[in-house]
């Protein structure tokens, strides 16, 4: 039994946002042929249908949109059937000087007992049966939730946290800057988690950067799949662009011209595709390309809201969602990107923005990112994926 998150302040979108969430529940469950999902108006009903419920709710809390949910058990609408389970799941969980209550809920109106004679009812066979277990209101160890429905009786003992957020999909689509470091895909998590269904985009230098980056870049969108469905990665060749502005630039521009250029791109892909922002992973002070100035100096090629979900939080902050989503271990592989093996000695970390477009001006601008365009290669990632295999080339690299 789900209960949903936020949805239930969402006034009229909440069908919408119900549906949305069932569609990808079904989704991350697809794999369990006889699950049936019932997404209703207050509650989503997972029948399991033999099927293993901890797989089932392990990948459940990764599903956005869901606040928590409960294993539950279907009996009859027969109250000897209801005692009878109640004591078993009690039995269940129960260690010598424990206490409980039960929470009685009842959706239909024309069962005989009401919620107080159903608590009283199963709350006195479980004193009865269970010698030395006691009742307590106020924070008890152990809660018993009943529900009275139409269409049986519900019982549940245990509630599972959720995942929290919106469902992906109902807060539009957006871009992610994806590189193989830690922040961006810890941007990318939390930009799901606020509904946005998100496409990456990934910019790679062969034979500067090796197919290693560009599959590190390439596994961490498929460790972020589970929270998404399947994610469209997007890799942009961007050797071209960065030899040209290296040798043209001067150093201390180096960083801004070449980021610039990233954001151009990403920004007609995201146009050309719909996607009405651009998120990455940058977060304020800490590397010289993430100072406000020089987010002034770079931000200057779009009118398309960029979005910095981990602006404000700390490293440590960051590695902390990122060991927490899985990522972390992966993201401190040590396989150069094209921003390293480019970065400048010293770059500026107060770019002037009249400096960064002069530049810029001196560069065959439309023609570069022409080419890159042309060399744009999508494909669709599924969790689980694997693309860096433990084979000599990954072996060759780490020595
Ligand atoms: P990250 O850990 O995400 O790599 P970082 O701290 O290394 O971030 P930078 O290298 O300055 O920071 O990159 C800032 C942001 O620019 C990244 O978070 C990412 O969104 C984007 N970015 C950097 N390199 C690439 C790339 N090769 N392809 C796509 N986006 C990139
Ligand atoms: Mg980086």
């Amino acid at each position: 039994m789900v209960r949903y998150g936020e949805l239930s302040t969402k006034g009229k979108n909440r069908r919408a946002f119900i549906d949305r969430l069932g569609f990808n529940v079904r989704e991350t469950l697809h794999d369990f042929p006889d699950l049936v999902v019932k997404a209703n108006r207050d509650r989503m009903h997972i029948q399991l249908h033999g099927e293993d419920s901890s797989a089932v709710m392990a990948r459940l809390q990764q599903v956005f949109g869901i606040q928590n949910f409960s294993p539950s058990i279907k009996v009859e609408r027969d109250v000897e059937a209801v005692k009878q389970t109640a004591v078993a799941m009690i039995k269940e969980h129960y260690q010598a000087g424990m206490t409980f209550k039960i929470n009685t809920r009842r959706s239909d109106h024309d069962f005989k007992l009401d919620t107080n004679e159903m608590n009283d009812l199963l709350g006195g066979h479980i004193l009865r049966t269970i010698p030395g277990i006691k009742v307590k209101m106020k924070q008890p160890d152990l809660i018993l939730r009943v529900e009275i429905r139409q269409n049986g009786i519900f019982l549940s003992s245990q509630t599972i946290d959720g995942a929290g957020g919106l469902p992906v999909g109902t807060a539009g689509k957006g871009m992610l800057m994806i590189s193989g470091g830690i922040d961006s895909p810890v941007a990318g998590y939390l930009a799901l988690k606020r509904g946005v269904e998100l496409e990456m985009v990934h910019f790679f230098s062969p034979p500067y950067t090796s197919e290693q980056a560009l599959n590190k870049a390439k596994e961490l969108t498929a460790k972020l799949a589970p929270f998404a469905g399947r994610i469209k990665f997007i890799e942009v060749p961007f050797t071209e662009i960065q030899e040209t502005v290296k040798h043209d630039v001067p150093a201390g521009y180096l960083m801004t011209v070449q980021r610039r250029f990233m954001l151009r791109i990403a920004a007609l892909l995201a146009d050309k595709r719909d996607d009405l922002a651009i998120f990455n992973g940058e977060s304020l002070g800490q590397v010289a390309s993430q100072t406000l100035e020089s987010m002034v100096a770079i931000n200057d090629v779009t009118t398309l809201p960029v979005l910095r979900p981990v602006v404000s939080l700390d490293k440590n902050e960051i590695i902390e969602i990122a060991q927490k989503i899985g990522t972390f271990e992966l993201s401190v592989m040590p396989f150069e990107d094209c921003c390293t093996i480019f970065a400048p000695p010293a770059p500026k970390t107060k770019p002037r923005l009249e400096r960064a477009r002069l530049y810029e001006s001196r560069l065959a601008v439309d023609a570069l990112i022409k080419r890159a365009l042309a060399g744009v290669k999508v494909t669709e990632i599924r969790s689980g994926e694997k693309f860096l295999t433990e084979n000599s080339d990954t072996f060759a690299e780490l020595l």
